[in-house]
């Protein structure tokens, strides 16, 4: 685990993430830095990361957001976690805090989309129980090859821990999904990775998955130079990421596989994934050349309050 720092936060809890595609949401990170070390994450390069192996955590994110929410004019319809850390660390005053976070959230009607490559303790899986419907989670998952896993996100939990974490959301009723993304070409987008993927997302009891390939930016190019058996990252990147994307996700220009070896890929994952009883979608704002697919979920109905239309008014 890494080094925890334990700070006030000085400013509000309920922020709009940067990025537009989750600009309508509100994001709650509880801690800066994450323990987690994905290759590919970029997230890691934003300020106030504390920097490799440390986790400034905000002790008092619960008793700020309890003093916010009946101030805003307009109340949260939901409420992401998180666009810059693993929400369930493995540290209890971490958890203590996030469970007091989450539920409070939940006794305000706010809806929760939480994404986690971790194991979720029980008691937030009774929680969640609690509020049928108000709460979707994506587990993310790219493979079943625990070595892989390891090479790509060496400190989130193995694969089987996630697969059971699946089982565990499904049969508390939790809305639940797989995230596969990042995509790797040629090492996780293979019929073998892929069609084993879906098979235990499958066995798991999951009926959705959204899928994005691996997309890349400064921040997240140099962590990225590993091999794996024959299998080179630089050989396949000089190969395949010929796509430059200018104004991805309202700015910023990154490099993905051209679009029709994406086009290809994805008509053929979709496929495999039918074939498991799965339905996979895709991400609109890393394929714009390709879809209007959205990778985060719409509320459902019945949590469609009429405080809730703000958010949805530009979809
Ligand atoms: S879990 Fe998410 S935030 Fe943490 S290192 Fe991995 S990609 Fe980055």
């Amino acid at each position: 685990m890494a080094e925890i720092i334990e700070r006030e936060r000085k400013s509000s809890v309920l922020r709009r993430p940067a990025l537009p595609c989750l600009s309508r949401y509100y994001t709650i990170n509880l801690t800066a830095g994450c323990p987690c070390e994905c290759r590919y994450c970029y997230a890691q390069s934003f300020q106030p990361n504390p920097g490799h192996g440390k986790v400034v955590f905000y002790t008092n994110t619960a008793d700020l957001l309890r003093a916010e929410l009946p101030r805003k004019r307009v109340k949260p319809a939901l409420v992401y976690f998180s666009t810059a850390c693993e929400p369930f660390m493995p540290y209890k005053p971490i958890l203590d805090s996030l469970y007091k976070v989450m539920e409070l959230l939940l006794d305000h009607g706010v809806y929760l989309l939480i994404s986690t490559k971790s194991r979720i303790p029980g008691e937030f899986l009774q929680l969640f129980a609690g509020h049928p419907g108000r709460v979707h989670v994506q587990v993310g998952l790219t493979t079943i090859c625990d070595d892989v896993r390891r090479l790509l996100e060496p400190k989130a939990a193995a694969v089987e821990e996630r697969i059971a974490m699946l089982r565990d959301l499904i049969s508390h009723g939790v809305r639940t999904e797989v995230r596969i993304d990042p995509l790797i070409p040629e090492l996780t987008d293979t019929e073998e990775s892929f069609g084993s993927l879906c098979t235990e997302i499958s066995r798991s009891g999951a009926k959705q998955a959204v899928a994005s390939y691996l997309f890349l930016r400064r921040a997240n190019y140099g962590g990225l130079a590993v091999r794996y058996r024959d299998w080179s990252f630089l050989e396949m990147l000089k190969r395949l990421y010929t796509h430059k994307i200018e104004d991805y996700c309202g700015g910023t220009s990154i490099r993905i596989p051209a679009s029709t070896y994406r086009q290809n890929k994805y008509e053929r994952l979709k496929a495999i994934a039918g074939d498991h009883g799965l339905t996979l979608s895709l991400c609109g704002c890393k394929n714009p050349d390709l879809t209007f697919d959205c990778c985060h979920p719409a509320l459902p109905t019945s949590t469609h309050q009429p405080e809730q239309e703000e958010l949805f008014s530009s979809e």
